[in-house]
């Protein structure tokens, strides 16, 4: 006899579910999250979005960029930077392949506003 239910209820969408359509949690008797995946992402966003509101966008933002910036000194975010960094040079290289003309004409142009804006700065 399994001790796995066939559905799980998540009370706070009034749903009936598959329990594989609720998060991993090893605290709780089932093994399963108390609310479905939808509802917990749901409530993911709005405390996001809550806290934003408290902080203020800069303020939010700075702490998030601070989040990234520690994970880039780990081993593992070191070759995540390493592998996003290799990945956009590649795709890079190949849109540049594949759009040759208008590589050429959008540096073109870039070029002589750069030249416009350095000589402004030193009129
Ligand atoms: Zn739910």
């Amino acid at each position: 006899m399994s001790l796995q239910a066939a559905t799980k209820y998540c009370k706070k969408c009034d749903t009936e579910k598959n329990p594989s359509d609720f998060y991993n949690n090893a605290s709780n008797k089932d093994g399963r999250s108390r609310y479905c995946a939808d509802c917990t992402r749901l409530r993911v966003k709005q405390s996001q979005a809550k806290r934003r509101e408290e902080l203020g966008d800069e303020r939010y933002l700075a702490t998030r960029r601070g989040d990234v910036a520690r994970f880039r000194q780990t081993e593992a975010g070191k070759r995540q930077v390493k592998l996003d960094r290799m990945i956009r040079t590649e795709a890079n290289r190949r849109l540049r392949e594949l759009h040759r003309d208008d590589y050429e004409h959008l540096l073109k142009i870039a070029r002589r506003e750069a030249q416009a804006e350095l000589n402004e700065v030193s009129a």
